[in-house]
């Protein structure tokens, strides 16, 4: 009958193993190449030999159990295979719990369409690099660009088309831009790139080139497949673009808020001035800008 309990509970730890051995598996596949991965993939190895270990010792001990007593080390063999079989169920759980989280978080600060970072993100970090330039007296720049004409764009090529475009427009901003800018969309069809370590100067020809980048180079249209039959096979999009830098007074009242009212104020004169060109503000305390 002792024999019976013992072996029970050491093949009962042996399929808490076998069970973790599966989720290990699980687990491995979702883990990208590290030195975590490589940790547990080491486990991945270990937990046949105890797997095997627990089988080996049923044959050795087979009518040897006599006393209550006797049963101490099969139950530990049982605790042992649950402890494993919990640690990496666990731990496959918390991954999944991180990954979920990571994704949520990325989606909360992403603009679906053009994966630029969206407004809210914008918002906040334009705040933290405000009061990190005023800290440390350093520059900053923000470009704001707005598409010209496109409402006909949609109205004569439909919104898919016009969904395209921004997609393209994006990618090409994100082409020229340096990993420490950051670029959003802040409207429908605008966007805004801030640019720490920039000054005016800097960012008129980072406005500049942002300008060429998108309408220098037509978009092409042929084999989209929501192009209507009379769209052209190539289109060129243009923008216009309002620039502002942070007033590097100190007693200046710039914040986040005037910077951007003051990008988009050159970006109304540009609009004025027949579009597709960059337009530089003054800066906040009146000093007029020495382009
Ligand atoms: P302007 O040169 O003065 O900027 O003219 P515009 O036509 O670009 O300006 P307006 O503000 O009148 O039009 C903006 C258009 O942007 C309106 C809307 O059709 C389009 N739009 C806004 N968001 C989206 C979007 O997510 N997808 C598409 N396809 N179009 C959008
Ligand atoms: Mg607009
Ligand atoms: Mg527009």
């Amino acid at each position: 009958m002792l024999d019976w309990v013992a072996n029970t509970a050491i093949v009962l730890g042996a399929s808490g193993l076998l069970y973790a051995q599966w989720t290990l598996a699980r687990l491995l596949r979702e883990l990208p190449e590290s030195r975590v991965r490589t940790g547990w993939k080491m486990m991945f190895f270990l937990v046949p030999v105890f797997i095997l270990g627990y089988f080996g010792y049923i044959p050795l001990n087979w009518g040897l159990y006599e006393g209550l007593p006797d049963l101490l080390v099969p139950a530990i063999f049982l605790l042992g295979g649950c402890f494993v079989c919990t640690v990496v169920g666990l731990t496959h759980s918390s991954v999944e719990k991180i990954r979920h989280i990571t994704r949520l978080e990325h989606e909360s600060i992403t603009d679906p369409l053009t994966g630029l970072f969206n407004r809210r993100h914008m918002d906040r970090r334009l705040d933290e690099e405000v009061s990190r330039a005023r800290r440390y007296g350093q520059p900053l720049s923000v470009v704001m660009l707005d598409i010209d004409q496109f409402k006909p764009i949609n109205d004569r090529l439909g919104h898919l088309i016009g969904d395209y475009i921004l997609t393209t427009l994006a990618e090409r901003m994100q082409q020229v831009l340096r990993r420490s800018d950051l670029a959003a969309r802040f409207g429908g069809e605008e966007f805004v790139v801030v640019a720490p370590h920039t000054d005016l100067k800097a960012a008129m020809a980072l406005g500049e080139k942002l300008r060429e980048a998108i309408s220098g180079h037509p978009i092409t249209l042929t084999g989209h497949q929501a192009a209507p039959p009379c769209a052209p096979d190539t289109l060129t999009v243009t923008v216009s673009v309002g620039i502002a830098s942070l007033d590097a007074n100190p007693k200046s009242r710039d914040t986040a808020e005037t910077l951007i009212a003051r990008a988009d104020d050159a970006l109304y004169r540009a609009k004025q001035d027949g579009r597709n060109r960059c337009e530089a503000s003054a800066p906040a305390s009146g000093l007029s800008a020495a382009l």
